[in-house]
Order: C-alpha cells, then sequence, then structure tokens
C-alpha cells in the first residue's frame, strides 16, 4: 500500500526527488553543520540556491554555534524550490544500534513534525532519512519513520492535510510500502 488515511491526513509514499514535491515544507537530511553536503543536503541546496545556505549561517551564529544536535530541527526559506520552507533536521549515524540510533531517528522525525506545526504547515514531505551516507540500515528505519510519523499526526488531530514520505529508489519504495502494511495491519 502507499497511503494511509489516519483521521483527516493523509500519510502517502511516492517514489521520486525531495526537491521537486509541491508541499510547503520539505526535510532535508542535514548534518549537524547546516553547511551543505551530499545526497538531499547537496540536491535542496544545489535546487533551492544560496538563500538557504544563507538562513543556515545565521541559524548557526546566532543558535547553535556548534552545530545542530541529531535529532533536532529547524526551519529556514526553500528559496527556488517549489515548497516554501525547508526544515533540516540530522538524523543518527549509525554505529551498530547500540547508542540510541532508533531513539534519535524518531526524534528527528518528531521535532520535524513539531516544528511544521509550529509554523501551520500543513503538508510535508520527508526523504528516508539517515539510511544514506549515514548508514542507517533501511528495513530498520522504515518502520520507524512510518511509525513516529502515524503518532505525531494521531497526537495532532486535523493538524496536517497530507505528510509525504519521498523516496528515491525503486528498492527503498517497496521496503516503505511493505513497512506501511505492516503498520496498517497492527494498527
Ligand atoms: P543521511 O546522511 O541522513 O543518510 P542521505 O541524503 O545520504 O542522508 O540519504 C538519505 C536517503 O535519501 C537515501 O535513501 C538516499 O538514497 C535518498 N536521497 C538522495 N537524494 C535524494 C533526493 N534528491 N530526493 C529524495 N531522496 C534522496
Amino acid at each position: 500500500m502507499d497511503t494511509l488515511q489516519i483521521g483527516n491526513t493523509t500519510l502517502r509514499l511516492v517514489q521520486g526527488d525531495i526537491t521537486e514535491q509541491d508541499v510547503e515544507a520539505v526535510v532535508n537530511a542535514a548534518n549537524s553543520s547546516l553547511m551543505g553536503g551530499g545526497g538531499v543536503d547537496g540536491a535542496i541546496h544545489r535546487r533551492g540556491g544560496p538563500r538557504i545556505l544563507a538562513a543556515c549561517r545565521q541559524i548557526r551564529t546566532e543558535q547553535y554555534p556548534d552545530g545542530l544536535p541529531a535529532g533536532e530541527a529547524v526551519i529556514t526559506t526553500a528559496g527556488e524550490l517549489p515548497a516554501r520552507w525547508v526544515i533540516h533536521t540530522v538524523g543518527p549515524i549509525w554505529t551498530g544500534g547500540g547508542n540510541g540510533e532508533e531513539k534519535i531517528l524518531a526524534a528527528a522525525y518528531r521535532n520535524s513534525l513539531a516544528l511544521a506545526h509550529q509554523h501551520g504547515l500543513r503538508t510535508v514531505a520527508f526523504p528516508s532519512i539517515s539510511t544514506g551516507a549515514y548508514g542507517f540500515p533501511i528495513t530498520l528505519a522504515a518502520p520507524i519513520a512510518l511509525r513516529t510519523v502515524r503518532d505525531e499526526v494521531q497526537a495532532r488531530p486535523g493538524a496536517f492535510a497530507e505528510v509525504r514520505f519521498v523516496l528515491f529508489s525503486e528498492a527503498d519504495y517497496e521496503t516503505y510500502r511493505t513497512a506501511l502494511e505492516v503498520l496498517a495491519k497492527a494498527a
């Protein structure tokens, strides 16, 4: 399955590119420096242009001189992207699962949605946080991502119209589809 209805909110899986999503906010799988990187981060800064990096620099100066801790989230303009806002969050680096990776991953999704809600944003698109360069096994990350988003949406009835997961590869998309099916059956 590729959608799950949670009250008035649609949780949707799509295969595609996060930078092309026409939603109010896209989430960036950033690193603590907020100064750009590869993967999702690189694509967002490349397509969104220099205004995003300028806003990130200001956040570093004013709020997080030592960098954004893993699991936290901040918001900037989306520059030239179709979205209006970018929510930058930092996922955990996978080091085998014994260092709180699962909790930090859940916090990244939770804090991103909390920030979106604080700003009144009703459509949000996530990439698969931590499952690229940060090495979190996607078969473990997908159920955590989906369960956390489902729980947060349920805790804020009517706040979101759609929360979308944008999976880059066919294989990642299929992994999330399977995990969504399992979640829906367990509910
Ligand atoms: P992290 O450092 O948190 O692991 P990455 O950006 O390296 O983040 O990867 C996270 C996931 O996003 C990976 O599954 C990767 O394939 C995927 N990805 C890379 N580029 C894009 C993109 N433009 N849109 C959506 N997903 C992407």
